[in-house]
């Protein structure tokens, strides 16, 4: 984006020439949008869980219901305070990474155990989709466990999410070459090819009937890419409209896992 100034030269009220300034204001222009996206989604995204925790307490103490009824406001109320965490969290996870607060604890660990139970302690809350892990370790990487658990817990999330109920999410883990790779594939709607270079910006949400109807920040692709890039990692999206999507995700081996594996061959 260029703004462009022009002012009139004049010497002893003579007009003797026109000046130009080009000025690249393509920085501005771009956080402007942000804020305004940050604005819109924020209030959207509050709003809607704010609002039906907010309608259904009212109804419970303004009229008694019979337990089936109350047990079903009370699981939407408890899933919409749910959604609000999660969402709070994102977007302080995203101040925090802004402003370089965010600190790291790393330790040596074996990403396929890391995997498998995150794997187990989310399928054991998500029983609309079948869970299917694959891993042999130990496959040691240095990282911050927590992290890497948050990072896993947003691609499953993304896979369920976009996916429809019945479907299958695949979690495979192997040593490619000195790397921890794992993949997550869904079966679900995919990403449009259009979309893949934006797909990792803070915000940024496919806009399509389908995707406006399931709700979202755009955050968390953001904050896996930044969390893989403080790992010295990468992560890659591949997908097919219709078929699904893979996310894979690499990060180095550690060197203590490389040579134990040299000591076992
Ligand atoms: P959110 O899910 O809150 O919108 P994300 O940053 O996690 O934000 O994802 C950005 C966008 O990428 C989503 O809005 C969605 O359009 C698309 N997306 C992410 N993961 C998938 C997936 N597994 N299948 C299809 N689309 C996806």
């Amino acid at each position: 984006y260029i703004q462009i100034y022009a002012e009139k030269i004049q010497i002893n009220n003579v007009w003797v020439g026109t000046m130009l300034v080009l000025r690249d204001v393509t920085k501005e222009t771009e956080s402007d949008r942000m804020k305004e996206e940050f604005v819109s989604t924020v209030s959207h995204e509050l709003r809607t869980p704010l609002s039906s925790i907010y309608g259904f307490t009212e109804l419970m103490l303004n009229k008694s219901f019979e337990e089936e009824r109350q047990l079903k406001y009370l699981q939407t109320i408890h899933s919409e305070t749910g959604r609000l965490t999660t969402l709070v969290n994102d977007f302080l996870d995203v101040q925090r990474m802004e402003s370089s607060e965010q600190r790291y604890q790393m330790s040596t660990f074996d990403i396929v155990e890391l995997a498998n139970d995150v794997t187990d302690f989310y399928g054991a809350s998500h029983t609309t989709h079948t869970l299917a892990f694959a891993g042999n370790g130990p496959i040691m990487i240095d990282a911050d466990s927590e992290k890497i658990k948050q990072l896993l817990n947003n691609l499953l999330s993304n896979a369920i999410k976009y996916s429809p109920d019945g479907g299958t999410v695949s979690i495979e883990v192997q040593n490619q070459d000195g790397f921890a790779e794992i993949k997550i594939r869904d079966e679900g709607m995919g990403i449009p090819q259009e979309a893949m270079s934006k797909l990792f910006d803070k915000f940024y949400r496919v806009d399509n009937s389908e995707t406006r109807k399931i709700g979202g920040t755009g955050l968390g692709l953001s904050i896996c890419k930044e969390i893989v890039k403080h790992h010295n990692g990468t992560i890659d999206v591949e997908s097919t409209v219709g078929v699904g999507s893979t996310f894979t995700i690499r990060f180095p081996v550690a060197v203590i896992s490389t040579i134990l594996t040299y000591e076992t061959e």
